[in-house]
């Protein structure tokens, strides 16, 4: 025989009920013996507590039991509806009398719920009698006898199990008994119940006395899921699971199983498929003898929670303090979930369930009044508002995962707590943070798609680029590493537009449409109304205002990639301010587009440079355009100005080219480096020779673009003064005894090289980069290739996000 279970969603009017029905008729029709344990309909166990309520409290409840009558009743046929008078008429008295009395008390309580799965079991009995499928109503109140703990009785199992047996006997094979779940009655006649979402224990405990082969449980969800997909969107089913793990399982708060439902299964080794009623074709989750092979993870919540502190110097070392709590709160009734004591003794925090939050301060505040006295305690605190997230399966060796995770979210437990026997770590934390450490865990432990979610700043060329080549290469990502890549927000200097899904490929007129007006404090709020996690600003402006905003990034999470070298070039004093900031929120800074655009040269130099190899010398061509503006001048037999015109007409300079000529560029670019090998200089201490000449360095651009050929006599000059077989190239050079600030030699100028020297061959608009350091001796590490470009930079900053997202412990 199988047990089937069906609960009060799947029993709802309508299609719900319809598909019970079917459900049930294939299984008679396929000739499967089958008995069916059913739950109250819809809410009716909720709304049948609000109608104690309101008759204890002397408040009107006629309305309310009205729709109560007319939901369960429906269009049902006559048989039904004289079935349930005698209910109903049970139902009104009880009510009149707590109304009358103003109070009940919880055997009241049980006779009044009991009612709704009375009903409910009458119900489908009939229905299926209706359609022609051969059926009998059971009360389970006379087979199921418990003792008299009203609320949350405990089976008496010999004598229930003998009145079961012989009660089942006079059904037919044929024959479909549909049982009450959830309610039992004492052995004087009266009714219990066996504790909220009681009907899946009931129907294990028939499975049990009847030694059936299988028990289904029908609910409204697909099964046992990793995290509750209500709020990680990312929770897979479980497919399999060992009785002990659901067991664990069922303690933690997955509300889908009645803490005590597994226990009369395992004991006869009767399988458990938990089902969805609305897919009866989907497997579901099947319990069973075997565990999963390396054991299941999964994440379960108990929300409502506070934690109670109680402090005192005079603790320590002191006997009986630990029982004296427990005792002070048993005396109250208070359960405690979690403990947790230091070694030290200094102080001991656990967990209740909020309603008792206050009851369990007075009562330690009544049992230490002297210690008080004499200060040996200190104080008794509360913190509500705390959940409690089981990691369920979880090993302490592999527990650092999750927990740098969450760190790095800036999540920080109030308190962490491993079950000695069966894996499984808890922590509690604040319920505002629930939901987002649950999304942080679930992606770690599961490798499920771990979402990373990108703010870009800037959508200009390079920013426009990147966004698309994101956009782009998300579902390749996804496939090969698991790491979903999202960009959740654009923002220029005025605007921006979020979207926590995921912005895509049509973001350009979104943004005009959609996108409000910027300003720091909507991008956290967004941030946190979406509980994201996982965040990388990333910087694509050249804009010197945005850069004030990394240390409030940094501050709310963030991870930062840039392609602006402001916040590298500023005052040492900022440089310094900003890495304290990131080492002490454990945040990473990524900025390899800086120098060289996508050529891994940043990287490069701080690998030498952390392992110990001594860096004596960075030389070479920082600039694109001004390679490429020399390289041809050298080369060609043409005047300075006709080669700097095609420059500025395709588009190798900024539009005002003196900010190319002028050197700072190239000069920043030093600095960076500089830093990156521990030197404080500042920009002030670089020595750039400017192209430009003297009286063409101010003005209008319109003005100084009529005047290039100004340039000409000077470098022509140069060029003809060079040695044979030289070339010109501008050249930066860190130089100098690179021990020290003072000392360290930061040079950007025009000089003539041999031709068939490395920086002699540099070709059309590349860069290259000599790094000589100790043990390469003269021959230099050259990285070379196209230093610029919108293109190769969002490349490299590409690379620089995903250099973040691959991080172990994002
Ligand atoms: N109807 C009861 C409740 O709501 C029992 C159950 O649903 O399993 O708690
Ligand atoms: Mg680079």
């Amino acid at each position: 025989m199988k047990i089937l279970k069906f609960g009060g969603k799947s029993l709802a009017n309508g299609n719900g009920l319809d598909t019970v029905l079917n459900i049930i008729r294939q299984k008679v029709q396929n000739k499967e013996q089958v008995a069916v344990v059913v739950s109250a309909r819809g809410n009716a166990t909720d709304e049948l507590i609000t109608l104690l309520e309101k008759a204890r409290n002397g408040v009107d409840y006629q309305s309310e039991l009205k729709s109560f009558k007319s939901y369960q009743l429906y269009n049902f046929n006559d048989n039904y509806q004289q079935e349930i008078a005698e209910n109903f008429e049970l139902l009104e008295k009880l009510l009149e009398g707590v109304s009358l009395l103003g109070d009940y008390s919880l055997k009241i309580k049980d006779l009044v719920i009991a009612q709704g799965e009375l009903i409910a079991a009458k119900l489908i009995a009939e229905l299926l009698r209706e359609q022609g499928v051969k059926s009998s109503f059971v009360d389970s109140r006379n087979i199921f006898v418990t003792d008299s703990e009203f609320g949350n009785a405990h089976i008496i199992s010999d004598v229930s199990k003998k009145k079961t047996q012989d009660l089942f006997l006079r059904f037919s094979k044929d024959e479909v008994p549909v049982v009450t779940g959830f309610i039992a009655s004492t052995q004087k006649g009266e009714t219990t119940t066996l504790g909220r979402n009681g009907s899946n224990y009931s129907a294990a405990l028939l499975a049990n006395f009847l030694n059936a082969t299988e028990m289904q449980n029908y609910t409204h969800v697909d099964g046992i899921f990793t995290a509750n997909p209500e709020l990680v969107p990312e929770a897979k089913i479980i497919r399999h699971l060992s009785y002990e793990e659901a067991n664990e399982l069922a303690n933690f708060g997955a509300s889908i199983l009645h803490a005590k439902t597994i226990i009369p299964l395992i004991e006869r080794n009767i399988p458990l498929r938990i089902k969805n009623t609305f897919k009866n074709e989907d497997s579901g989750t099947l319990i069973h003898n075997e565990s999963s092979e390396d054991g299941i993870k999964s994440i379960s919540v108990i929300e409502n929670n506070a934690l109670i502190v109680l402090e005192g110097r005079g603790l320590l070392g002191k006997v009986g303090v630990d029982a004296r709590i427990f005792r002070a709160l048993a005396n109250k009734n208070i359960s405690v979930s979690i403990i947790s004591q230091g070694s030290s003794e200094r102080g001991i925090g656990f967990v209740v369930h909020s309603n008792d939050a206050n009851a369990a301060k007075l009562a330690l505040e009544e049992e230490f009044s002297q210690d008080f006295y004499t200060n040996d305690v200190s104080s008794v605190s509360v913190i509500d508002n705390v959940a409690v997230i089981s990691i369920v399966g979880q090993n302490l060796d592999t527990f650092h995962y999750p927990y740098n995770a969450l760190i790095r979210n800036q999540i920080v437990p109030l308190l962490i707590n491993n079950a000695i026997t069966g894996k499984n770590v808890s922590l509690v934390l604040k319920t505002n943070k629930l939901h987002k450490a649950l999304n942080v865990i679930h992606g770690e432990i599961f490798g499920v798609s771990r979402r990373i979610n990108l703010v870009v700043f800037g959508k200009g060329t390079v920013g426009a680029t990147l966004i698309d080549q994101v956009i782009d290469a998300h579902d390749n990502i996804l496939k090969r590493k698991n790491i979903s890549l999202r960009i959740v927000a654009i923002a220029n200097s005025s605007r921006i537009l979020t979207d926590a899904s995921g912005i895509s490929t049509n973001w350009k007129e979104q943004f005009e449409q959609e996108a409000v007006n910027y300003d720091f404090s909507i991008l956290q709020q967004f941030i946190e109304k979406n509980h994201l996690e996982n965040l990388i600003a990333v910087d694509v402006t050249a804009s010197k205002a945005f850069v004030e905003n990394y240390i409030q990034l940094i501050k709310s999470g963030f991870d930062l990639v840039s392609a602006n070298k402001i916040a590298n070039t500023i005052s040492f004093d900022f440089y310094q301010e900003l890495r304290e900031n990131l080492a002490k929120y454990q945040k990473s800074y990524l900025y390899e587009t800086n120098v060289g655009a996508g050529l891994p040269l940043i990287d490069t130099i701080r690998l030498l440079h952390h392992s110990g190899e001594n860096i004596t010398r960075i030389k070479g061509i920082f600039s694109g355009t001004l390679s490429y503006l020399f390289n041809t001048f050298s080369e060609e037999n043409k005047p300075f100005d006709e080669v700097l015109q095609f420059a500025i007409d395709s588009g190798y300079t900024e539009p005002d080219p003196r900010e190319d000529l002028c050197g700072n560029d190239v000069g920043r670019k030093l600095l960076i480096l500089a830093r990156e090998l521990d030197l404080g200089n500042e920009f002030t201490d670089v020595k750039i020779q400017n192209l430009i000449p003297e009286h063409l360095r101010e003005g209008s651009v319109s003005n100084f673009l009529e005047c290039l050929e100004e340039f000409n006599a000077h470098y022509q000059d140069i060029k003809d003064g060079q040695a044979d077989d030289h070339v010109l190239r501008y050249v930066g050079d860190l130089h100098g005894d690179l021990s020290d600030t003072a000392t360290a030699k930061l040079e950007v100028s025009l000089v003539s090289v041999p031709k068939n020297s490395a920086l002699g061959q540099v070709k059309g608009a590349d860069s290259i980069f000599e790094i000589y350091t100790e043990s390469y001796g003269n021959n230099p590490i050259v990285i070379q290739g196209a230093g610029a470009g919108a293109a190769v930079t969002a490349r490299g900053v590409f690379g620089d996000i995903l250099r973040l997202a691959e991080r172990n412990n994002f």
